[in-house]
């Protein structure tokens, strides 16, 4: 029994879990993943040395979100500002471009280390059950309390019980996954059916190579392309560039997405060579991650044929079940930030005010 149960470990759920308990709750927040972090995932593969992190998901954020900012600064994570300096590519050739306002920052040892210093840091009060995925939610009024039911990584089932719950899933795994007592609004279900989940279906493609070449030849490392494979290429170097590295996301066609792993790394080594020359077309090592094959994070039941929704609808801001059961996530924030980190943690801040309130 904690104060507050609080469904998924991402940047969203972790800011909830954070405020709360400052706050003097008790916190459990139950996650599917064996790890916290959500659509924030860095990689950190063995055998290039210890600088070696890639974030597979989340990047950058942008100097103008104060969310983001404060949180970093507070949890003591250095950032610095994505490499721009040089020459753009595009399939016609290099181009200059003005520099990225606001700009662009990355986290020092990539932005999963939010979330992973949020869950260290919260107290004894606010524990998180890896894992462990959930599967219902009822509301026991008799009891003035929620009933969670999760199914733990040993397949065993259990219920846990609060006061308050706050979902922080996108909105379309809600619908899916997890079944309410009493039913959700049909209003409501019908908003989760059309709000499409941030980069649900991004494939994100990185290269290592054994020197940033592309700086060396005054180019930036960011590329612009209409053939594909990758549609387009950033830097993705650590801060002192000691790992050296491209990453680029794979065009949404399905010339490209259709391609087996062996024909698109050959499709996305040969366009890396086409843009920046032969070194880039024989890369060290290559790491990719396909999020639309992520049941965590992209659900495969088909589009309604309707006009998808903004992010933020106003029926995300109400709690239901008699004021116990809250929404978070970056989608069910509007506003600039809505979609990235920064809406994350907006949500995050919202639901943790409401189970206060
Ligand atoms: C490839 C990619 C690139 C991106 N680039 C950027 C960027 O550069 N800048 C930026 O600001 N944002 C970027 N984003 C978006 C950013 O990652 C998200 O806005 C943010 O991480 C969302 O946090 P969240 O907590 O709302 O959701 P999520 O991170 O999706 O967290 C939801 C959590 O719930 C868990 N979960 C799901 N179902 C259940 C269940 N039934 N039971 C228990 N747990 C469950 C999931 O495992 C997950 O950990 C990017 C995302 C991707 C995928």
């Amino acid at each position: 029994m904690a104060d507050t149960i609080i469904v998924g470990a991402g940047l969203a759920g972790l800011t909830a879990a954070g405020m709360l308990c400052r706050a003097g709750q008790s916190v459990t927040v139950v996650e599917a993943r064996p790890f916290v972090g959500g659509r924030t995932m860095t990689m950190t593969p063995g055998g290039l040395g210890e600088g070696a992190w890639f974030d597979m998901g989340a990047t950058w954020h942008w100097e103008d979100q104060p969310r983001v900012r404060a949180l970093a600064a507070n949890l003591g994570l250095d950032v610095f500002p994505q490499y721009r300096d040089g020459r753009a590519l595009t399939d016609e050739g290099p181009v200059d471009l003005p520099p990225p306002s606001p700009a662009e920052l990355r986290f020092h040892g990539g932005a999963q280390s939010l979330c992973e210093r949020l869950a260290q840091r919260l107290p004894p009060a606010g524990e998180v059950l890896l894992g462990t995925t959930v599967v219902a939610i009822e509301h026991v009024e008799a009891a003035a309390e929620v009933a969670v039911s999760v199914v733990g990584p040993d397949d065993g089932g259990a219920d846990l019980r609060a006061a308050h719950v706050i979902v922080a899933v996108p909105p379309r795994l809600v619908l899916d996954n997890i079944l309410f007592t009493p039913d959700l609004p049909h209003e409501l279900e019908d908003v989760m059916r059309l709000t499409p989940t941030w980069m649900a279906t991004a494939l994100k493609c990185v290269a290592v190579y054994d020197s940033p070449f592309w700086r060396d030849a005054g180019l930036s490392g960011l590329a612009f392309s209409e053939t594909g494979p990758l549609r387009e290429v950033h830097d993705a170097c650590n801060e002192d560039a000691s790992v050296a590295a491209l990453w680029g996301f794979v065009s949404p066609r399905h010339e490209f997405r259709d391609l087996s792993f062996d024909d698109r790394i050959e499709a996305v080594f040969a366009q890396l060579g086409r843009l920046f020359g032969p070194a880039a077309a024989d890369p060290l090592r290559y790491f990719e991650r396909d999020w639309s094959g992520d049941p965590f994070t992209n659900d495969e039941v088909p589009w309604p044929g309707r006009a998808l929704l903004e992010y933020g609808h106003p029926a995300f801001a109400e709690p239901l079940f008699g004021g116990r059961l809250h929404w978070a996530g970056t989608e069910t924030v509007g506003g600039d930030g809505s979609g990235h980190m920064e809406g994350a943690i907006a949500s995050g801040q919202r639901a943790a005010q409401q189970a206060l309130a």
